[in-house]
């Protein structure tokens, strides 16, 4: 998952057939649209949509839940109606997406990619093309559950057909098409638009949103910053107001036992004061140092140091000059110096704790550990610099 991006390649198996469900919806033209087509399009979206939601991505992907294995192939079946590809590929992408979200390594981040890459083009490259089985060891133990992975697209054509039988062209166009699309699109934006509009409730270390509109059209995964807060947790909508039809409809279904052993955060795990994770620090932290050149301030450093040789007091000037010797013989580490040297040359292009402090403020929503994000942030810069100004950048991981 780690290849160069010039080497990544689209597949034109799963492209075209992509591009010709979106030709096909144009279909309608001839078949004519009545409003029971419609009515049976915004049925099919929502149940495939519960199956999206409630399925590949609250069952398969994050286990929130418990049911019969009757149940899951029923919920793997709906899901795969949707023509999303089979259950433990769209489970393990997704798995991989919220350990490296909006990370160099994520499968589809609009902050890292385009926002078309984040939306569509991942879907259709090689790079995501197989299922990777050692990220779903839980789902790939099932055969019955295997055996969907190896059909994914027969649940939607199976949907399609009966449609077809019972509602004619039309239906099949406007009903059965129209909301495959649609319903394609809706899921995607979660990849793409949840990343970039909406407010965020928490630090999660990546640019998860929420978004009360997309919400509704979804299903309740709008409110994809409380998931990312607390992804194990069935119920995404945290409060009362916050829409979520999908945990209602798994509320019902567990009231009458279909489903149960629903997890749902605890109210202190969904307070804003929580506490973050080292993780969560971390990964904050690298958002925050990303917003700043360290190559401007290496060479800030460089310029100041050059011009106080010899006009500065005694101590600074020992620990200029042992600077520039260390410097010249490319001595390794150094970030202890490179601290001390900040604190006592001023080198504007750094920022100074109380502007890193700002800068977090405005950046992330409320957290206590705000200082822990800033000191980090400190020391990655500083580890920035070090790194450029032994000429070892982009040979350590950032
Ligand atoms: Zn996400
Ligand atoms: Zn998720």
């Amino acid at each position: 998952m780690s290849r160069d991006q010039s080497q990544e390649r689209y597949l034109l198996g799963t492209t075209i057939p992509f591009i010709l469900a979106h030709v096909a919806c144009l279909a309608a033209l001839w078949t004519g649209v009545s409003v029971a087509d419609l009515a049976l399009c915004a049925g099919l979206y929502a149940a495939r949509m519960f199956g999206v939601t409630g399925g590949y991505h609250r069952y398969f992907s994050h286990r929130t839940y418990k049911t019969s294995r009757v149940m899951a192939f029923i919920l793997g079946f709906l899901a795969q109606s949707s023509a999303q590809r089979g259950i433990l590929w769209w489970a393990g992408t997704h798995r991989h997406h919220h350990r490296f979200s909006d990370g160099p390594e994520d499968v589809h981040s609009p902050v890292r990619r385009s926002f078309v890459y984040s939306h569509v083009g991942w879907i259709f490259s090689d790079r995501y093309d197989t299922t990777d089985l050692s990220l779903v060891p839980d789902l790939a133990k099932y055969p019955e559950l295997l055996w969907l992975e190896r059909h994914p697209y027969l649940p939607a054509v199976m949907t399609g057909f009966v449609v077809w039988l019972l509602a004619g062209w039309s239906g099949l166009v406007v009903g059965f098409l129209w909301s495959t699309v649609l319903c394609w699109h809706a899921t995607f934006a979660i990849n793409s638009l949840a990343h970039v509009h909406g407010s965020r409730r928490y630090v999660t270390g990546d640019q998860s949103r929420n978004n009360w509109w997309l919400a509704l059209l979804t299903l309740g995964e709008g409110w994809h910053n409380n998931h990312h807060h607390y992804q194990g947790s069935v119920r995404q909508g945290f409060r009362w107001y916050e829409i979520d039809i999908s945990y209602y409809v798994l509320r019902a279904m567990a009231a009458v036992g279909l489903v149960w052993d629903l997890r749902v955060p605890s109210e202190r795990a969904i307070q804003y004061d929580q506490k973050l994770t080292p993780a969560v620090v971390e990964k904050a932290a690298g958002q925050l140092a990303a917003s700043f050149q360290v190559e401007s301030i290496a060479a800030d450093l460089r310029a100041r140091l050059a011009e106080k040789r010899g006009h500065v007091q005694h101590e600074l000037a020992e620990l200029v000059d042992r600077w520039h010797r260390q410097l010249d013989e490319k001595v390794e580490h150094l970030r202890h110096d490179l601290d001390e040297l900040f604190h006592a040359i001023h080198v504007p292009a750094m920022p100074s704790m109380a502007e890193l402090r700002d800068k977090a403020a405005a950046m992330f929503a409320h957290t206590p550990n705000l200082n822990d994000i800033v000191e980090r942030t400190r020391q990655m810069l500083i580890d920035g610099v070090h790194d450029e100004l032994l000429g070892r950048r982009g040979t350590t991981a950032h």
